[in-house]
């Protein structure tokens, strides 16, 4: 019965029924180039779209590909057009309650655009404070701009989303006086360790950097990022993801990454084209893990746990690689 299961599954994957399924989260990093969309369905069919990416036809077809029926909100990380112009579909279409923003009104067409069609479908305009939303059995809390940020980058609005112990978190084009400023506002508990968390900024050089990364501790980072003139995503971002020990999608090379999550929080990651690179995984330089003998050692996980030191990311004191199974840079998770 659960053979016959399992290979119903993978022919309905073979097929174009790409409706996410019941009883899961899923959360799909949409390949819309150059620009950011993420759809997030609970497991009892509620969905937002956190941000559109940059074209209305493009959106719109995703929005089909993957059958989408209804949409509960749609949240603008900020007014630039590579985030909300596919939201303009999506609110025509779906006429969704309410659509959270940053309060900062666009200078653009498009924002006019947006703001014409949500009066039209109904659809409320919210502005982000420190708020939780239930979107079924999905938490998601609202991370608001800090005050006194200066552009609309730096008003980014973040959203972390919460089912089981899984944890995904994205924060849109914020730039690092936004993030410095989350980093003393929020405890670090409340940010990592993140499951998958979305690249800042399409992995610009002033969107991601060492002091935020090192709260919020990825596991795997997708990078919302088409053909550009910017260099997105730049060498200096990619080499901090690895630093971090996470696995790198992008959507220019992976296509829409879909992360399906069990009640309870396992997860899995699957990409439309290819692999991740399991950066650390495979391909660790030898210098990273210092042979030299660590000063801690511990006998085993319980050990490790018992410290209050779990997990352990490669590079901490008392980690080694016997202890890390899965080789992915974290031991005792
Ligand atoms: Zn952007």
């Amino acid at each position: 019965m659960r053979r016959l299961a399992v290979l119903a599954g993978l022919c309905l994957g073979l097929v174009s029924a790409q409706a996410a399924p019941s009883g899961v989260l899923t959360i799909r990093f949409l390949d819309v180039g150059q620009g950011d969309a993420v759809l997030i369905t609970s497991p009892e069919g509620k969905s937002v779209l956190y941000d559109g990416g940059r074209s209305e036809a493009r959106l719109q077809g995703l929005l089909t590909q993957y059958q989408v029926k209804s949409l509960d909100l749609v949240v603008a990380s900020h007014a630039d057009s590579d985030h909300i112009t596919g939201l303009v579909p999506a609110v025509q279409t779906f006429k969704p309650k309410y659509f959270l923003n940053n309060g900062l009104a666009g200078t653009t067409q498009i924002w006019q655009k947006l703001v014409t069609t949500a009066k039209l479908a109904g659809t409320q305009g919210l502005r982000a404070k420190n708020q939780v939303i239930n979107l079924g059995s999905v938490k998601l809390t609202v991370i608001p701009p800090p005050p006194g940020m200066k552009d609309q980058n730096t008003n980014s609005v973040g959203l972390l989303v919460q089912y089981g112990s899984f944890r995904a978190l994205m924060t849109g084009d914020s730039e690092t006086p936004e993030t410095r400023a989350w980093l003393k506002q929020l405890p670090a508990s409340t940010l990592g360790p993140i499951d998958v968390y979305k690249s800042i900024h399409h992995g610009a050089k002033n969107g991601d950097n060492a002091a935020w990364l090192a709260a919020v501790r990825p596991a795997n980072v997708v990078i919302g990022v088409g053909p550009n003139n910017y260099g997105h995503p730049t060498a200096e971002a990619i080499t901090l993801y690895k630093k971090a020990g996470a696995a790198i999608y992008r959507t220019d090379l992976n296509g829409t990454v879909t992360v399906t999550v069990q009640p309870g929080g396992t997860y899995t990651l699957s990409a439309a084209k290819g692999t991740g690179t399991a950066a650390t995984r495979t391909q660790a330089p030898p210098s990273v893990t210092p042979p030299a003998a660590p000063s801690v050692v511990y006998a085993n996980c319980a050990a490790v746990r018992a410290a209050g030191k779990a997990p352990l990311l490669r590079g901490q004191p008392g980690y080694s690689p016997k202890l890390d199974r899965d080789g992915d840079g974290r031991a005792c998770e």
